[in-house]
C-alpha cells in the first residue's frame, strides 16, 4: 500500500517527507519522530480524552439505573457494589485529569481509566449471569469500542485493553459456570466486534500518522527556503520577536549579521542564473553551519540577502563572527570575474548587537545592522562593519 504523495520528490530531505517515503505500516516511526509524535498527539487529544471520560461516567450511571431496575437480589447488590468501586476509581481519575503541562500523565491514566471500566463490565455480566444467563454481555463490546475510537489510545494500548477486558471476561464467566456453547458464542461475537474496531482504529491511526507527517511538513515548507533550506523572512519575523523576548527575560544579547552578496547581478549574468543558485546554495549552507546552536538562526530574507541571528553573544564575538563567515566565502574562491572588488565571489556584513534587558530596541536591531550593511557597502564590499 504505497503512500500516494508524489509530490515528496519535490520535497527537500526532512525527517518526515523521509518517513513518508519509507512509510509506517506497523504504525511506528523511526524515534525521534516517534517520540514527537506521540507527544503532539496528547497535547490534540487533551479535550478527547475529558470527554470520554466524562461520557464514560454518565453511561455508567445509566447502566447502574438499569440493572437496578432489572437485576433480582440479591446479585442487584453485588452488581451495584462493583459499579460504585468503579464509579469512585473514575471520579478520582477525574480529578487526577491533570493540567496541560503535566500532559504525559494523561495517557497512563486514560488507558487505566478504559481498562477499569472493562474489567467492572465484565464482572458485573460475569456477576448478573449467575441469577440470569440472559442479561446482555454486549455492553463489553462498547467498552472496547471507547477504547478504540473514544478516548484517543493508539491501536496497541486500545488491544491491550480489549484482550484484558476479554480475558477477565472468560474468566468471571467460567467462575460462575456460564454453559460452554452459550459461552463460545458470546466470546465469538466480541471478538468479531474487537476485529472490526482493531481495523477502524488501525486505518484511524494510520490517518492520524499521515496527517501528522504532512501537516508538519507543511510547516516546515512554510518557514523554509526552497532553494537553501535556511529559515525564511516569515519564520525570521516570528523567531526574531519571541527571541528579543527571551533575551530580555534572560538578560542576553543577540546579534544580528546582515550578508548580502558583492555584485551578484553581474554573477548572474556572467555564468546564468544556474550558476547563481547554485552559489546561493553554498552560500545558505556556509551560513547554516554558523547558526546552529539551537537558539540561533540562519535566514534567507530574499534574493541574496541572508541574516544570521546569534543569541547570547557581545559584540567582539559577533563581529568576529561577520568576519569568519566574510572570509570562509572569500576562501571557497568561487570565481567571480565580473565583480571588480575580487576574482571571486564576496559578501558584505552588517552586524548589530543589543541587549533588550538594557533597554535596547530590538526594531533598532535590525536598523542599525541594516545602516551597518550599507556603510560596508559604501566603503568597498567584501568586509565587515558593526
Ligand atoms: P551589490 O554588490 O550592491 O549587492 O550588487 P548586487 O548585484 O549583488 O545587488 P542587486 O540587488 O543589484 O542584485 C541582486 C541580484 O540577485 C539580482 C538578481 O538577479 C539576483 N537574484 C535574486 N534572487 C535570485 C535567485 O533566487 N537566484 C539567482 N540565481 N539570482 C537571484
Ligand atoms: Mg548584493
Ligand atoms: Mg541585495
Amino acid at each position: 500500500m504505497p503512500l500516494p504523495h508524489a509530490w515528496l520528490d519535490d520535497v527537500g530531505s526532512s525527517p518526515y517527507a523521509d518517513q513518508l517515503s519509507s512509510g509506517f505500516h506497523l504504525l511506528r516511526f523511526a524515534n525521534p519522530l516517534e517520540r514527537e509524535y506521540r507527544a503532539y498527539i496528547l497535547e490534540h487529544s487533551f479535550d478527547l480524552k475529558r470527554i470520554g471520560l466524562n461520557v464514560g461516567i454518565l453511561l455508567w450511571l445509566a447502566f447502574a439505573g438499569l440493572d437496578f431496575a432489572m437485576l433480582p437480589a440479591p446479585e442487584v447488590w453485588w452488581v451495584l457494589g462493583v459499579r460504585l468501586v468503579v464509579l469512585i476509581a473514575l471520579l478520582i481519575c477525574a480529578g487526577l485529569i491533570p493540567p496541560r503541562e503535566h500532559a504525559p500523565l494523561l495517557q497512563p491514566l486514560s488507558l487505566l481509566c478504559i481498562s477499569i471500566i472493562g474489567i467492572g463490565a465484565a464482572l458485573v455480566v460475569g456477576i448478573a449471569h449467575h441469577g440470569d444467563p440472559n442479561y446482555p454481555y454486549e455492553g463489553l463490546l462498547l467498552v472496547s469500542m471507547a477504547a478504540y475510537f473514544l478516548v484517543g489510545l493508539r491501536l496497541s494500548e486500545a488491544l491491550a485493553c480489549a484482550w484484558l477486558v476479554l480475558l477477565v471476561y472468560v474468566g468471571v464467566e467460567l467462575w460462575v459456570d456460564l454453559p460452554m456453547p452459550r459461552l463460545v458464542n458470546n466470546v465469538l461475537f466480541l471478538l468479531f466486534g474487537n476485529l472490526i474496531g482493531a481495523v477502524g482504529c488501525y486505518l484511524l491511526e494510520f490517518k492520524s500518522r499521515e496527517h501528522f507527517l504532512v501537516s508538519q511538513l507543511m510547516r516546515v515548507l512554510a518557514e523554509h527556503d526552497s532553494l537553501t533550506g535556511l529559515h525564511n523572512r516569515r519564520s525570521f519575523n516570528r523567531t526574531f520577536e519571541r527571541l528579543g523576548r527571551q533575551a530580555q527575560r534572560d538578560s542576553q544579547s543577540i546579534a544580528l549579521l546582515l550578508c548580502d552578496i558583492d555584485h551578484f547581478k553581474a554573477y548572474n549574468d556572467r555564468y546564468g542564473h544556474q550558476a547563481g543558485d547554485s552559489a546561493l546554495q553554498r552560500v545558505g549552507s556556509l551560513l547554516n553551519d554558523a547558526g546552529r546552536r539551537p537558539l540561533d538562526m540562519a535566514v534567507r530574507l530574499g534574493g541574496e540577502e541572508f541574516a544570521v541571528l546569534l543569541y547570547g553573544i557581545d559584540e567582539t564575538q559577533a563581529w568576529q563572527r561577520g568576519e569568519a563567515l566574510r572570509t570562509t566565502l572569500e576562501q571557497l574562491k568561487i570565481p567571480h570575474a565580473g565583480s571588480d572588488t575580487a576574482g571571486v565571489l564576496t559578501m558584505s556584513v552588517g552586524v548589530a548587537c543589543i541587549q533588550p534587558a538594557q533597554g535596547g530596541e530590538l526594531a533598532q536591531l535590525y536598523e542599525h545592522a541594516d545602516r551597518a550593511l550599507y556603510e560596508a557597502k559604501a566603503f568597498g564590499r567584501n568586509q565587515v562593519v558593526m
